[in-house]
């Protein structure tokens, strides 16, 4: 039975758990002391042997991407953390700043002395204003502290930490729509490679990583990369949160190792709600092709979760019970890419216009089956052609959800609308 690990989450529950007082209470800042003790070059070495992956969704390897940073390239380096987190389901850098905000500035400074930045970013999403006054907060405090700035520490390392409200857009999430928006233009992706590791922000070397990646580093130097690789599996190492919503009798954020599987989640969160029983679930966020409970029992780590047919993702484990409509769900999914697709492109521009038009009819009454062929014709032109990860997203929960509920698209057809009483799905109410 895996058990929880509370390490980014172990001091929620104190009242100044935001505040620099209360995260050096509990042993905040000592990582970075040990760091800047440590050679930029080893810090680097720890994070690749902990084996930490990019928390964000895409699971790359931290150390890896770190390592990436062309050495005889002149330009200045920058950190840039992306906590731009849209993605639907997706809430687990949120709670993470609001409690525990520190936890990433120290993240931050470590991890711009192991890549020799001096300059690092912060680009929050711009809708959660809260969360951004609560992380220029903790910045200021630790500028007052000496712990940003000028010779950090003593240790003649300067950094300066800048918080930068985002677009309001889902695609500046997207690595490098996000730094065209941190540039000051419309935030578009730009064609990879080069990557920005090579040439990022500025064209310079970039580092992009997660809030929680990078809040993961302090521990990692604090406890060393053989604490981190003891947890999780041989190829996706460590802890990470997984984020329980919809028809579960107590959602929220549940820091465990990887590798757990829903099942055991679902046993410390209560169940799905009394007397009903799961229908289908997203293992990562809406973009990650559907589960159903044929997938209770899929370890939930990058390597297994592949190899069921979806993806990691950003672990945001949507629930839904028997009441819930799939052809609606995936519809509001879609309106929602529809909305936030940038229209850099046709296949995402166009075939998210379209797929929300067929399943609109669909749950309207006014489908075919010939809608089926549509949809999945669509997808074909979505997947592996879009510019970037929105249009091949868009076409996960589509095609899998039809592959596992072709049935329930067949019913809306032939009962000449949605067979579903929406009240009963809170989710949708
Ligand atoms: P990606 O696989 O293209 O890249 C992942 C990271 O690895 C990037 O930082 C990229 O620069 C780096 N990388 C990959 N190959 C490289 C190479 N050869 N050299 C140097 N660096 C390299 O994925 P992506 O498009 O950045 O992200 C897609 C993921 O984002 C999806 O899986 C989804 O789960 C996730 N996502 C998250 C949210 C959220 O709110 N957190 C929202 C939407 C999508
Ligand atoms: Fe823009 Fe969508 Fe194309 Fe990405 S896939 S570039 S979001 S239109």
């Amino acid at each position: 039975m895996t058990t929880l690990t509370p390490v980014l989450s172990a001091n929620w529950d104190r009242a100044d758990s935001f505040t620099l007082e209360g995260y050096r209470a509990t042993g905040g800042y000592q990582a970075l002391r040990t760091a800047l003790g440590m050679a930029p070059d080893t810090l680097v070495d720890l994070v690749k042997a902990s084996g930490l992956r990019g928390r964000g969704g895409a699971g790359f390897p931290t150390g890896m991407k770190w390592g990436f940073l062309p050495k005889d390239n002149p330009n200045p380096r920058y950190l840039v953390v992306n906590a731009d987190e849209s993605e639907p389901g997706t809430c687990k850098d949120v709670p993470l700043l609001l409690a525990n905000p520190h936890v990433l500035v120290e993240g931050v400074i470590i991890s711009a002395y192991a890549i020799r930045s001096s300059q690092a970013f912060i680009y929050v999403r711009g809708e959660v204003l809260h969360v951004i006054r609560r992380l220029r907060h903790a910045v200021e405090e630790a500028r007052a502290a000496g712990l940003i700035g000028t010779d950090i520490l003593g240790s003649g390392f300067d950094l300066d930490v800048v918080v930068h409200a985002g677009a309001g857009a889902y695609i500046c999430g997207e690595e490098t729509a996000l730094l065209d928006s941190l540039e000051g233009y419309r935030g578009q992706p730009r064609l990879k490679p080069p990557f920005p590791a090579v040439a990022g922000l500025y064209a310079s070397p970039t580092v992009v990583n997660n809030v929680e990646s990078i809040a993961s580093v302090p521990a990692i130097v604090a406890n060393g990369a053989e604490w981190f690789t003891a947890m999780g599996t041989e190829k996706s190492a460590g802890f990470g949160f997984f984020s329980l919503s919809g028809h579960v009798t107590r959602p929220g954020q549940y820091e465990a190792p990887l590798g757990i599987t829903l099942r055991e989640l679902l046993d410390m969160a209560g169940g799905i709600r009394a007397g009903h029983r799961l229908k289908f679930w997203t293992p990562g966020g809406s973009s990650t092709p559907i589960f159903t409970e044929e997938h209770l029992d899929t370890p939930l780590d990058f390597e297994s979760v592949g190899a069921a047919g979806s993806m990691l993702g950003t672990r945001a484990l949507q629930i839904f019970d028997e009441t819930t409509c799939v052809v609606r769900a995936v519809g509001r999914w879609i309106e929602f890419y529809a909305h936030e697709s940038c229209g850099k492109c046709t296949p995402c521009r166009e075939g998210n216009y379209w797929m929300v038009q067929v399943l609109d009819r669909l749950e309207h009454g006014q489908g075919t089956e010939a809608d089926l062929d549509k949809l999945l014709d669509i997808c074909d032109n979505l997947l592996g052609r879009s510019f970037c990860a929105l249009g091949d997203g868009a076409a996960s929960p589509v095609m899998s959800s039809i592959k596992h509920f072709r049935q329930e698209y067949i019913d809306h057809v032939a009962q000449g609308g949605c067979p579903f009483d929406h009240r009963k799905s809170t989710v949708w109410a």
